[in-house]
C-alpha cells in the first residue's frame, strides 16, 4: 500500500518493528536448512530508497488513542490524520500457556531460526547418547507438528525429506529409524481450507513420505517432553512445533466492540475499521464480512495484498473528493508442498496435484519474492538441492548473550 502512495500528496510513516519485510510462505525452507533467512527478507529502507514522502521508523507499536489521533510506540509518539493497521497475525496457543512456553512456532524469521536451532540440537543431543539410551534418543528425534494446514503440512513434509536424503550422511552413526514424524490435526482432514481433492492428495502425499498422520486429534497440554492429547494419550518428543492456531495483533486502545472472531478488526467493505474514526486495516487483521466470506475473508497473501492495493486507489480518491472503490476479493487459488515433487494446487479453474503442481508452486513463489537477487539466490538454492539432495546448511547459529550486549562499552566507562 506505501508503495502504491508514493508521489500522491500524501506523507506516509511506516512503522514496523523490524526494519525488513519479511516472505512468509518460505520460512519453513529456512527452518529445515533449505534456505537461508536473508533470501526471504528485504530491507524495508531500500524498497523507499529513492521515495520522498515515505518515513520509516522502526519501532513496536504499543497503543492507539483513537481520541487524540495519536499512537503510542517503543521511540516516541506519533500524530495521524490517517491510522492503517496492517500488523498481521501472531500465534495463538489458545490459553495453553505451557504450550506457548514449550512448543515451537514459526511465525516469524527468528522463530524459524530458532526452530533450525532446535531440530539440529536435539541432533546433535542424540548423536552423543550410547545406544542403551534408545528411548532418550527416540524422544530427542521424535518430531510433533501440531496443526495440518499448509504450513504445518509444509513443514513436516521438509522434516521427512531431512531425514531421507540429508540426516542420514551427517550423522552416519545414528540410526534414523527412530525418527518419527507425527502430525496431529484436530478436525477430520488436512488442509481443511483447501479442496477435498487437495486435502485427500496432501493426506496420500505426507503417509507416503512416512508422516505418521494422526486426525481427529486435540492436544491439550505440553512440558518440554509429554505432548498429552484429549483422548488421554501421550506422545514423548523433545520436538513439537506449534502450528495450530493464529490471532489477530491488535494494538491497545482499540475497542472491544472494533474486535471480532480471531481477535480482527471488524472492517467495512472500504476497510475502515468499525467505530474508531479515521482509522483504517487491511490484510490478515482485519475482517471483512461478506455474504461469501461471513467470517472474514482468508488470511492469505492475496488478500493483503489486494486490500492494501484498493485501499491506496481509496486513499487517492479521498483527496480528490472522488468515489470510493468498496473492496472485492479475486481468489487466485491456493497451493501447499509435501516434500520433494509434490503439491496440491486449487486454482479457480482446475485443482491438481503431483509434479506439474509442484512446478507451478515453485514458479508461483519465486514470482512473489521481493528482490531480484533474492529469486536468484533461492532459484539456485533449489536447484542445488534438486541435483545434490545436499544443502550445506545446516548451522546453529546462537544470538549472542543479551546480557553481554548490556554490558558498557570501555568508551562509556570513560564518559
Ligand atoms: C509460515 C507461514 C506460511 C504462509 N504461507 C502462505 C502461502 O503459502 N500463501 C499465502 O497466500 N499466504 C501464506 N501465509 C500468510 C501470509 O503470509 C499472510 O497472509 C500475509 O503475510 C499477510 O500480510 P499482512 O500484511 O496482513 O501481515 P504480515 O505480512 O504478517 O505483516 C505484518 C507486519 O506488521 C509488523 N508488526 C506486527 N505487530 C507490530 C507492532 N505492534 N508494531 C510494529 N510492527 C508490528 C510485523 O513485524 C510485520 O512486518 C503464510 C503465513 C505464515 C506465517
Amino acid at each position: 500500500m506505501a508503495t502504491k502512495l508514493v508521489g500522491s500528496g500524501y506523507q506516509v510513516v511506516l512503522i514496523n518493528k523490524n526494519n525488513y519485510h519479511q516472505f512468509q510462505p518460505l520460512f519453513y525452507q529456512v527452518a529445515s536448512s533449505g534456505i537461508e533467512p536473508s533470501s526471504i527478507l528485504f530491507p524495508l529502507r531500500k524498497i523507499f530508497q529513492k521515495q520522498k514522502d515515505v518515513y520509516i521508523r522502526v519501532a513496536d507499536v504499543y497503543s492507539v488513542d483513537t481520541e487524540k489521533k495519536e499512537i503510542s510506540t517503543s521511540l516516541d509518539k506519533v500524530w495521524y490524520d490517517y491510522l492503517v493497521i496492517a500488523t498481521g497475525v501472531n500465534s495463538n496457543f489458545f490459553g495453553m500457556k505451557n504450550m506457548e512456553k514449550f512448543a515451537n512456532p514459526m511465525k516469524s524469521v527468528s522463530e524459524a531460526m530458532a526452530l533450525r536451532n532446535r531440530i539440529l540440537l536435539n541432533l546433535e543431543s542424540a548423536v552423543t547418547l550410547f545406544d542403551h539410551d534408545e528411548n532418550e534418543k527416540k524422544i530427542l528425534l521424535n518430531v510433533v507438528v501440531v496443526g495440518g494446514g499448509p504450513t504445518g503440512v509444509e513443514v513436516a513434509g521438509a522434516i521427512a525429506e531431512m531425514k531421507k536424503f540429508v540426516l542420514p550422511k551427517d550423522y552416519p552413526d545414528l540410526n534414523f529409524d527412530l525418527m518419527k514424524i507425527n502430525l496431529i490435526e484436530g478436525s477430520g482432514q488436512v488442509l481443511n481450507s483447501m479442496s477435498d481433492h487437495a486435502s485427500r492428495k496432501a493426506l496420500y502425499y505426507l503417509q507416503r513420505i512416512g508422516i505418521n498422520v494422526q486426525l481427529n486429534t486435540q492436544v491439550t497440554d505440553y512440558d518440554g517432553e509429554t505432548l498429552s492429547l484429549a483422548d488421554g494419550n501421550k506422545i514423548k518428543s523433545k520436538l513439537v512445533i506449534w502450528a495450530a492456531g493464529i490471532s489477530g495483533e491488535v494494538p491497545l486502545g482499540i475497542p472491544t466492540e472494533s474486535i471480532g472472531r480471531g481477535k480482527r478488526l471488524l472492517v467495512d467493505e472500504f476497510n475502515k475499521v468499525k467505530g474508531c474514526g479515521n482509522i483504517y486495516s487491511i490484510g490478515d487483521v482485519s475482517l471483512m464480512s461478506t455474504p461469501g466470506n461471513p467470517n472474514g475473508h482468508p488470511q492469505v497473501a492475496q488478500v493483503a495484498i489486494q486490500q492494501g492495493a484498493n485501499m491506496a486507489r481509496n486513499f487517492i480518491a479521498m483527496h480528490k473528493n472522488s468515489k470510493l472503490k468498496p473492496f472485492r476479493y479475486i481468489d487466485r487459488g491456493s497451493m501447499a508442498t509435501i516434500g520433494r515433487n509434490r503439491a496440491v494446487a486449487d486454482l479457480s479453474f482446475i485443482k491438481f496435484s503431483g509434479f506439474i503442481a509442484w512446478l507451478t508452486w515453485m514458479f508461483v513463489h519465486l514470482m512473489a519474492i521481493l528482490g531480484v537477487k533474492n529469486r536468484l539466490l533461492i532459484f539456485v538454492n533449489w536447484l542445488w538441492n534438486y541435483v545434490t539432495y545436499d544443502q550445506s546448511l545446516r548451522l546453529i547459529l546462537k544470538a549472542a548473550d543479551s546480557k553481554k550486549e548490556e554490558q558498557p562499552t570501555p568508551m562509556d566507562k570513560v564518559v
